[in-house]
């Protein structure tokens, strides 16, 4: 291997493991035990500072989607308290919902913090790691998408007949989110590529 593609080869390796960076994003897409979930934010980390001077537009695309995340919570919050403290099957505890992919591409992207671990173990069940005795212990900008992507049915019946324009303009802009976090996504992969 020429000297310079041996150089660059060894930038990709993880110095524990001596495993390129992107098997560590790819092998464990769940990333549910610790060792791999550290290995998955190392990886994202080592690809960003090597690409730091091409990250100007994706880093701007996250903080955009944060803010739109953020612009939902008060939304969102009101939605929670009229349906969850009456509910008698909460997502949180039964729902298999984890990071994703796109999930950490986004928090790695936009400086929102990082979660100390996946919300399920490895071999999943249970109830979501970040539920506490007082609901969700993460602020919304830090949760999987699916966690505001998903309006279950009573709240969906409220959006659907809510007259207040915070409340019934909610599945626009997860729409919204949906696009931006799938651009990131790809410049991201773009990106990695080149
Ligand atoms: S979001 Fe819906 S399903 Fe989840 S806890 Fe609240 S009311 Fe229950
Ligand atoms: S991250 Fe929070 S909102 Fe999402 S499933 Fe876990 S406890 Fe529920």
């Amino acid at each position: 291997m020429p000297a310079r593609f041996a150089v660059r080869e060894r930038m990709h390796l993880n110095s524990s493991t001596n495993k390129p960076y992107s098997q560590a994003l790819s092998a464990h897409l769940y990333w549910g035990d610790p060792a791999s979930w550290r290995e998955a934010q190392t990886g994202l980390s080592c690809i960003l500072r090597r690409h730091r001077d091409r990250c100007g537009e994706l880093f701007n695309l996250a903080a955009s989607i944060a803010d739109l995340i953020r612009s939902m919570d008060v939304a969102m919050g009101n939605l929670c308290a009229r349906t969850c403290p009456s509910c008698s099957d909460p997502c949180c505890v039964r729902a298999d919902v984890r990071y994703d992919l796109r999930d950490l591409i986004f928090l790695h992207c936009s400086g929102a913090g990082l979660p100390l671990g996946q919300t399920v173990s490895a071999s999943g069940g249970g109830a979501c790691a970040m539920l506490d005795a007082d609901g969700c212990a993460l602020p919304r900008v830090m949760r999987p998408f699916m966690c505001t992507w998903y309006l279950c049915p009573p709240q969906m019946d409220i959006v659907r007949a809510e007259a207040d324009p915070e409340i019934s303009v909610l599945t626009d802009r997860l729409e919204e989110l949906k696009r931006r976090r799938k651009m990131l996504e790809s410049g991201f992969l773009y990106m990695v590529s080149l």
